[in-house]
């Protein structure tokens, strides 16, 4: 019996051991050797319950490879760029976030990046203010 797993394992592992940084707290959620509330996951990234929710709903989505900040990216990581905007989208979407949401990565010192991996805050479920700080 063929069974048709939506995550393909195997690419997941090898980039498990060939992108990660084993100091970084994010690859450590990512690979599950730090507890996280999972909310979405495929073959290029992992979503999980911000530990300090700034909303109602408040997920952080990273890339299983570790990329430590927007600004660390390259052309070659320009389809995985997008790919976490549109798993950001069909999340506030399965999150019921009609009336709209903010989505934010904070990039090196001044753009207030605390945790040095790449990822894509989704915020929503309350009326946001702008600007931020
Ligand atoms: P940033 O400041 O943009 O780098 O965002 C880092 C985010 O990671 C913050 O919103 C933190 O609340 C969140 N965070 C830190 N540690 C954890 C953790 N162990 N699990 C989930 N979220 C975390
Ligand atoms: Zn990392």
């Amino acid at each position: 019996m063929y069974i048709d797993f939506s995550v393909n394992y195997a690419k997941v592992l090898s980039l498990l051991y060939t992108k990660r940084d084993m100091s970084c707290l994010f690859c450590k959620i990512v690979d599950g050797s730090i507890p996280s509330t999972a909310v979405y996951q495929d073959e290029q990234c992992y979503a999980f319950a911000d530990i300090h929710p700034q909303a109602p709903v408040h997920i952080l989505i990273a890339p299983r490879e570790h990329i430590a900040s927007l600004a660390d990216g390259s052309e070659d990581d320009s389809a995985l760029l997008g790919h976490l905007l549109w798993v950001a989208v069909q999340i506030a979407r399965a999150k019921s976030l009609a009336n709209g949401y903010r989505v934010v990565i904070n990039t090196g010192e001044d753009g207030g990046q605390t945790v040095d991996h790449l990822h894509v805050h989704l915020l929503g479920g309350r009326s946001l203010t702008w600007p931020p700080g």
